[in-house]
């Protein structure tokens, strides 16, 4: 499995495409939000002659969905995320016009996702983690053999996601990490959904959020 990183809009979503042997690929938290952007993702996956399979969402919060209904439009995939997150669809267009943004669709869910579900594309194997706490449907996505995590915003270097937007409850995310995240193996890499990677062996031993 290869892993390319993009960084888009405003919030500086890392938007993460998982490439196969086959060139196929998956994408995770469709960030792009401006035409800019939308190109610079479509551009890659055609100058690299990849074929978009699947779309994931670590959560439904505006800057991790801009993209959504631009990958819909141009490859007809809808996004897959957990159902405990489907209102923040609704609140979606009051949020981008309170931030001063200019885009008020996006496209409902697709497949709900539940934890344990595993994805699995060529020698891309995901499992599905629910690591709620930052919002209700939060979910991680553990690639065993890759040794690799998205944790979306629920753990970042040093920090974890806030818990003060509607659904984020505190000692629901410290479970989360806690119990789930932290129980991984110690040398997975962990790719957040905003910020630089960190490890599950770093953040157990640093984040100032868990002690
Ligand atoms: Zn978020
Ligand atoms: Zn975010």
């Amino acid at each position: 499995m290869q892993i390319k990183l993009f960084s888009f809009n405003p919030f500086q979503v890392n938007t993460y495409l998982l490439i196969n042997e086959y060139r196929e690929c998956i994408l995770i938290d469709a960030g792009c939000l401006d035409s800019y952007e939308c190109t610079k993702l479509s551009s890659y996956i055609k100058e690299n002659k990849l074929s978009l399979k699947r779309v994931l969402n670590t959560h439904l919060h505006l800057d991790h969905i801009f993209g959504n209904k631009f990958v819909f439009e141009e490859y007809g995939i809808k996004p897959e995320a957990h159902k405990a997150d489907e209102f923040l669809i609704n609140r979606f267009p009051l949020m981008a016009k309170n931030f001063g943004i200019n885009s008020n669709t996006t496209i409902e869910i697709g497949n709900y996702l539940n934890d344990n579900d595993t994805i699995t594309l060529g020698n891309i194997k995901l499992t599905v983690l629910h690591t709620p706490g930052h919002s209700p449907g939060g979910v991680s996505f553990y690639a065993d053999d890759d040794h690799c995590l998205f944790s979306g915003d629920s753990l970042f270097l040093g920090s974890v996601g806030r818990t003060d937007l509607e659904g984020g409850d505190f000692a629901t995310l410290k479970s989360s990490i806690v119990n789930k995240l932290f129980s991984l193996p110690k040398n997975t890499l962990v790719f957040p959904g905003h910020g630089p990677k960190t490890s599950i062996d770093f953040e157990k031993n640093n984040n100032p959020y868990l002690r």
